[in-house]
């Protein structure tokens, strides 16, 4: 059974790039309810997490591969383009037709096998930076599966900062934008790791002329199943994102104003 994924180039994604969703998909009933809600703010790609790489072998691991069935219904009411992380080669081909974006997490940036499957798929790939990776590192991940089809995320790393749970890198994300011509994207959701300093975040990457965001949504997030104490409620995202989008908003007609 072929179905449709929109095979597009990495410049003609609109700015900002938005993507948001939850954690982890748990279930239909969760997943829908809050993909209804992103369709209606406008945002046009949703997180759809079915495998979840996590630290302790006891924690969630997602739902795996019987979660398509979900993702293909969103995709088919919402319309929303769809992006879910792929922690193994087969799951390439099982995604087939459904997903639109392959996500490398960051467990995953430095598996070469991995990124060299993804080089033989003609899909767009989100590659979110090893928490320990340098932007040399990251953008040689990148290079595996081709740079002209990565849209690198920027997740935060360890570093001796211990404020929130790592430390956002806008440096590396704008050396990696300018100095080598890459799309990058923020993740403030992981970086702050508390959801009351995720709006901040998301705020400044966006204020720093990055490509876009990606924002963990949930109905409940206190009932998570993984990363409860981060996610946001779609209430809160869409404040978010009126907040980027009037930032955004701001840069352009600024940097249009310097032109002229
Ligand atoms: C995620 O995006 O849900 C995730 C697990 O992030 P990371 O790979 O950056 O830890
Ligand atoms: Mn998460």
């Amino acid at each position: 059974m072929k179905k449709e994924v929109k095979n597009m180039t990495i410049r003609e994604l609109e700015r900002p790039i938005v993507i948001g969703g939850p954690c982890a998909i748990e279930s239909e009933e969760q997943a829908l309810s809050v993909a209804r809600k992103l369709k209606e703010m406008g945002v046009p790609i949703f997180r759809g997490m079915l495998w979840k790489p996590r630290s302790s072998k006891d924690s969630f691991q997602g739902i795996g591969l019987q979660g398509l069935s979900i993702l293909e219904r969103i995709k088919k009411e919402t319309g929303m383009l769809i992006t879910t992380e792929i922690v193994d080669r087969e799951q390439i081909e099982e995604t087939q037709g459904i997903v639109d974006f392959l996500w490398v997490g960051s467990n995953n940036m430095q598996n070469y096998e991995l990124l060299k499957s993804l080089a033989k798929d003609s899909r767009l790939s989100i590659l979110k930076r090893g928490r320990a990776a340098t932007v040399k590192e990251w953008l040689d991940a990148a290079d595996y599966i081709g740079k002209d089809k990565v849209i690198l995320c920027e997740r935060g790393i360890r570093t001796p900062v211990d404020s929130m749970r790592f430390t956002l890198d806008l440096n590396g994300a704008l050396v990696a934008k300018h100095d080598h011509n890459m799309l990058v994207i923020g993740d403030p959701s992981h970086s702050a790791g508390r959801r009351d300093m995720v709006p901040y975040l998301a705020r400044t990457i966006i204020a720093a002329g990055l490509d876009g965001i990606v924002i963990e949504v949930h109905d409940d997030p206190e009932q998570a199943s993984c990363d409860a104490r981060q996610q946001i409620t779609p209430e809160t995202f869409h404040q978010v994102l009126s907040d980027i989008r009037s930032i955004h908003g701001l840069l352009r007609e600024e940097r249009e104003l310097r032109v002229a």
